[in-house]
């Protein structure tokens, strides 16, 4: 490109179309040479001989050089310049083989140009420069061409005719006459130079063909040129051929569907798709948007518009488009936040919890005051069915807001939150997005349940959009994969709820502000039963007062006999049972009236229910009553130790994790290392292997607080001495014997009381933690300290001088 534009300034010999010469006769190449010529340096042009070439000369040496040849010989010696950018070639800038030339005819143009038709005679070589000023002269020698002849040479003459052809037929500007003039030439030299001239090949190569001689290796080099020259061309067919059938196809209906639309203009109709566009596009016009969601929304528009409705695509643009419309981007609902009006509706909704009601009014004031929501989240951490849906329900229900809960419970991907991104066939926005389309306001209460149960794993980490979406410094912008524009979340008031803090991960935990729901006793739970759970159920079944009545000890029995848990979930599931029954005979019976008592409550409820593990009926040998809390609140789990023949092994089994397989041989070892205390000889332990064994074998346990259990059931054990059955025990063991604190006091002790267990053993450290408990539970359980293994040996290991040491080991 660069050089087109200096020859079109520099005028002189400018590349031409070159023709054969009409006739490249014998008579021509009589034609004598004169000894010594003068030299037309040519840029960008190998003119071969025969050839007929116009040529534009524009340099004032050039056309002096012309005028003086018009009044000799007219013929003139026709070489290429090494360097085109050179503007005064002198001998070397020039090659030393050119073609000696015959002007034919010149015509002067108005710019002072010389427009001038040559013919190429013969190939000449340059031996010695007589002269530079004005112009280039020097000794022509005329160069005598070497050929054989042979089927060789005849085959590559018309596989050089071949390809010419195919090169005739692929580029566009060779006009089929070349080839036919082609196919005229017999000589083998003329039809090498007169393709050569004619077929795009490098100056470069050219000028080394007019340096040829040798017809057939000129030949040979030709072919070689014309062959690439064919791969080119075809190759560069094949792009155009497909971007073209690519590009038609989809012009072709969009035409058409131009002139459709054109058409039933005129008619005065409208196709459905203009219509729903049309509508669309009204839609988006009166819909309150964030600017940036504008402009998104009107481009998805106009694509839609200019695609067909058949296609894959116009859907996928459609449902988009539906997205944003149905999003609350900027509609919210009024706060109507009033401190004393919502202490009492979390009073009427819920029974007891006064911790956390204080703590969420203290809450609800700083936001009012600062009205923004730039607080920590809330997180309710408890077992299931102590009221964290239902205290968020009543928050949204007291700010006038709408609520959204959704579950991120086994979330293992990003995408979950942060949405597909639109190239996903079926993607949607993420649940996030989805919550709040669903409410239709961009402020509601959304409660995120069992956030402790999101994972991580190569599908993505669910935690990093998490974190943005709960971080009120961030969530202004929130970014939708699917939506792709920000989404402002800073108005939603996030609640998260969790079954246990440990698993939540560190991140998330630090954003929160956590409040525990440990769990109801049963006095708790009766309340509750008879103050909520039986008017609700009543209600939802479509029950009156005076179809049924529940007496306090039914209750009771429902509580204690027919449900084992933290919350009141399944205690509702049993009242819903007993009403649905009810329903039934009033239906039959309009006047029918139930009243449930316990001598009553298994034709509702069937027999009491069976469960896996009581309290220990009578004390035992080798087995000691642990404290855990596991996802659905404290429980009570029994820790069995045996021993069998052996060499001092020790197995253990039940899925404990690492840290209560180490505390396990914590407790082992300090057994063996006190063994005298407990007057067992140490040969004992080389004799046997003792195995201990967590129930149930299948639930995955772990931590360091069944450590006391596990030393009292090893204890009792070796020394052959009963558990007292009447105590329950928690704590984490050191290998000197001391007890340290453990977490989770309030919903152990719960489920001890639960399980009518009347003593519990517990760290000293842990004095707080029980004193803190309401005062109710302080009758139902009696708690000791203690601070050594030894203490607790003396305290729940049963004098030996007992009967029943005949059945132990
Ligand atoms: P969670 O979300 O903790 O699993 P829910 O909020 O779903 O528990 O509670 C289960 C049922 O127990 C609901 O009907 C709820 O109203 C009721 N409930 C739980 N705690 C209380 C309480 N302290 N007072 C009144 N009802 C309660």
């Amino acid at each position: 490109m660069v050089t087109k534009a200096k020859k079109e300034k520099e005028t002189p010999p400018s590349p031409p179309v070159q023709e054969p010469s009409e006739l490249p006769m014998e008579g021509q190449e009589e034609v004598e040479i004169p000894e010594e010529l003068a030299i037309l340096p040519l840029k960008e042009i190998v003119i071969f001989p025969f050839m007929v070439v116009p040529l534009m000369v524009g340099r004032e040496s050039s056309i002096r050089l012309v005028d003086d040849a018009l009044l000799a010989k007219r013929i003139i010696g026709l070489v290429a310049q090494k360097d085109t950018n050179v503007e005064q070639p002198g001998p070397d800038d020039v090659y030393r083989f050119g073609t000696a030339g015959l002007i034919h005819r010149m015509i002067k143009m108005p710019d002072g140009n010389v427009r001038i038709l040559v013919q190429g005679l013969s190939r000449v070589r340059f031996a010695d420069f007589t002269s530079t000023t004005p112009y280039l002269k020097a000794k022509a020698e005329v160069v005598k061409e070497t050929r054989k002849g042979g089927i060789d040479v005849e085959a590559m003459h018309r596989k050089i005719l071949d390809l010419f052809n195919k090169i005739v037929s692929l580029s566009p500007n060779l006009p089929e006459e070349a080839y036919v003039a082609a196919m005229n030439i017999d000589d083998d030299s003329k039809l090498t130079d007169f393709i050569a001239s004619n077929v795009n090949i490098a100056l470069a190569d050219r000028q080394a063909l007019l340096e040829e001689f040798d017809v057939t290796k000129r030949m040979e080099l030709l072919l070689g040129h014309l062959q690439h020259e064919v791969e080119l061309l075809e190759l560069g067919q094949k792009i155009t051929t497909d971007t073209k059938t690519e590009l038609e196809k989809g012009q072709r209906e969009y035409f058409l569907r131009q002139q459709l639309r054109s058409i039933q203009k005129e008619l005065g109709e409208t196709d459905e798709q203009t219509q729903e566009i049309e509508e669309l596009r009204k839609a988006l016009e009166a819909k309150a948007l964030p600017e940036e969601t504008r402009e998104a929304a009107m481009r998805e528009l106009d694509r839609l518009e200019k695609m067909p409705p058949q296609a894959a695509e116009y859907t996928v643009s459609r449902t988009y488009l539906d997205w944003i419309l149905n999003l609350p981007w900027l509609e919210s609902t009024t706060d109507s936040l009033n401190i004393a009006d919502t202490r009492k509706i979390l009073d009427v909704d819920h029974y007891d919890l006064e911790k956390v009601k204080e703590r969420i009014l203290e809450y609800l004031s700083v936001l009012q005051l600062k009205s923004d929501m730039k607080g920590p989240i809330l997180c309710f951490v408890g077992p299931p069915g102590v009221g964290k849906t239902s205290l968020g329900r009543s928050i949204a229900r007291a700010l006038g807001r709408k609520f959204i809960r959704i579950s991120l419970g086994g979330i293992h991907d990003e995408a979950e939150v942060r949405g597909h991104r639109r190239t996903y066939v079926g993607a949607l926005p993420g649940r996030i997005i989805q919550g709040i389309r669903n409410t239709g306001s961009n402020n509601p209460v959304f409660m995120m349940d069992e956030i402790d149960k999101v994972g991580m794993d190569f599908r993505g980490d669910p935690t990093s959009a998490l974190l943005e979406v709960l971080d009120p410094e961030q969530n202004f912008s929130f970014r939708d994969h699917y939506l792709e524009v920000p989404f402002d979340l800073s108005h939603v008031m996030f609640i998260t709820t969790a079954n246990l803090i440990e698993p939540i991960q560190p991140a998330l935990r630090d954003r929160m502000e956590i409040i525990s729901l440990p769990g109801y006793s049963p006095s708790d739970k009766l309340q509750i039963a008879k103050i909520h759970l039986v008017k609700k159920q009543l209600n939802e079944h479509g029950l009156k007062k005076k179809n049924i009545v529940f007496a306090d000890s039914a209750l009771e029995k429902i509580i204690l006999d027919y449900t084992r848990e933290a919350g009141v979930r399944n205690l509702e599931r049993e009242i819903a049972q007993i009403c649905r029954k009810t329903a039934v005979r009033v239906v039959e019976d309009p006047k029918y009236h139930a009243s449930i008592t316990t001598r009553n409550l298994h034709e509702f409820l069937g027999p009491v229910k069976m469960f896996r593990e009581d309290r220990m009926i009578k004390p035992e040998v080798g087995v000691a009553t642990g404290l855990a809390v596991t996802e659905v609140g404290g429980e009570i789990l029994f820790i069995e130790a045996t021993a069998m023949e052996g060499k001092g092994g020790m197995i253990l089994t039940g899925s404990l994790g690492d840290v209560m397989k180490e505390s396990a041989q914590a407790a082992m070892s300090f057994v063996r290392a006190n063994s005298d205390h407990l007057k067992v000889p140490s040969s004992f332990f080389e004799k046997h292997d003792i195995h201990i064994h967590i129930p149930a074998g299948a639930t995955p346990k772990d931590g360091p607080s069944a450590g006391i259990t596990m030393a009292v059931a090893l204890a009792s054990l070796v020394s052959g001495r009963k558990v007292d059955n009447t105590y329950c025990m928690t704590g984490e063991v050191t290998l000197r014997g001391k007890v340290l604190p453990v977490g989770g006091i309030r919903e152990k002790l719960l489920a001890a009381v639960r399980n009518r267990i009347p003593n519990a053993m517990i760290p000293l450290a842990n004095k707080n933690d029980f004193e803190e408990m309401p005062e109710e539970h302080h009758s139902k359980i009696k708690v000791t300290y203690i601070e050594t293994i030894d203490q607790a040996w003396k305290l729940v290991l049963l004098p030996k001088r007992n009967k029943t040491t005949k059945d132990s080991k």
